[in-house]
């Protein structure tokens, strides 16, 4: 089998998922699907696929075992428009190929993000990278919204001036918001998506980049269902146990043996809770 064509990402192609408030996804193209990935670990036998239930297993054994350069074989290429200061978090993520939207040679376009008032938060007090659950009230909202669309226009106002003047398109951008949107193709293998999917669907990332990551996830299901629910199952879904914590399981209802600091206990505890919440599934 050549090619890997899936109807399912075939019927999305070109489609626009609209995110955060002028943001997108779109899917460009895929190279390789779960038929790929099976093909591809198969290679060494001369072996193609199989029958679902086997392929299914088979993928499901490579990504739980960490053999993962079959997956490697699958490339997915989106267009991505988001504001700049989730780009710049994204662009952390080295394994991509990118193409981004050059300020030098085009105008940048008068579109910032402004956050809708469910995600304007308070700084969280436990957490120096987070939000508070705290609830902000409806007028502080509005100034929020307010303060940062003023900004907006202002120095908006000055690039277009400076551009104007005849100043250089990059030199006029200098001071346009990190909340402007940029646009760029982006291209990554699904081992390494996989990565970017884990660390940036998590809880722990910032809301803004979040809401990307879980689109393309969703896209990436239509191309690679298998995979994809393997990777939730033992990736997203998992937990890892410390040296220590393992020990500790079967000392922890025995308050003389158990070790743990009240924070160690604490942390393990909530680990068990989640498996606890997986049973009750
Ligand atoms: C919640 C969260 C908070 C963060 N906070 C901060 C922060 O405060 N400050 C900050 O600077 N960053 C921060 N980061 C970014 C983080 O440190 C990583 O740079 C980012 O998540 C990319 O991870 P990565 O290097 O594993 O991924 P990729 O760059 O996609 O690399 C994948 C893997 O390839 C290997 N690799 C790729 N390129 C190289 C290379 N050149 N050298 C060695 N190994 C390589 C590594 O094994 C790596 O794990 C944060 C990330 C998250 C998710």
């Amino acid at each position: 089998m050549a090619h890997c064509t899936v109807p399912e990402a075939e019927a999305i192609l070109d489609k626009s998922f609209p995110v955060l408030d002028k943001g997108f996804v779109r899917l460009i193209d895929y190279l390789g699907s779960d038929d790929r990935i099976v093909q591809a670990a198969r290679v060494s036998y001369g072996e193609g696929t199989k029958s679902y239930r086997k392929d299914k297993g088979l993928i499901t054994y490579l990504l739980r075992n960490d053999h993962t350069s079959p997956f490697e074989q699958v490339n997915i290429t989106f267009h991505i428009k988001m504001p700049i200061f989730v780009a710049r978090q994204w662009i952390r993520h080295r394994t991509a190929r990118v193409n981004e939207i050059s300020g030098r040679y085009s105008v940048m376009a008068d579109e910032s993000y402004i956050p809708s008032d469910e995600n304007i938060s308070y700084q969280s007090s436990d957490n120096k990278q987070g939000r508070s659950d705290e609830p902000v009230p409806s007028e502080i909202c509005e100034k929020v919204k307010k303060l940062i669309e003023e900004d907006q226009k202002r120095t908006y106002a000055v690039y277009q001036e400076l551009l104007d003047m005849g100043i250089a398109r990059e030199l006029a951008r200098v001071n346009l918001p990190l909340s402007l949107y940029t646009e760029w193709y982006w291209q990554m293998d699904l081992h390494n998506l996989f990565h970017f999917l884990q660390l940036r669907m998590d809880m722990h990332a910032q809301y803004e980049i979040r809401v990307f990551a879980k689109t393309i996830f969703e896209i990436v299901k239509k191309i690679c269902p298998v995979a994809c629910e393997a990777f939730e199952d033992y990736r997203l879904g998992g937990v890892t146990f410390t040296h220590g914590e393992i020990e500790q399981i079967t000392a922890i209802s025995d308050t003389e043996k158990c070790t743990f600091t009240g924070r160690e206990k604490e942390n393990f505890l909530k680990k068990l809770r989640v498996i606890a919440g997986k049973f009750d599934r």
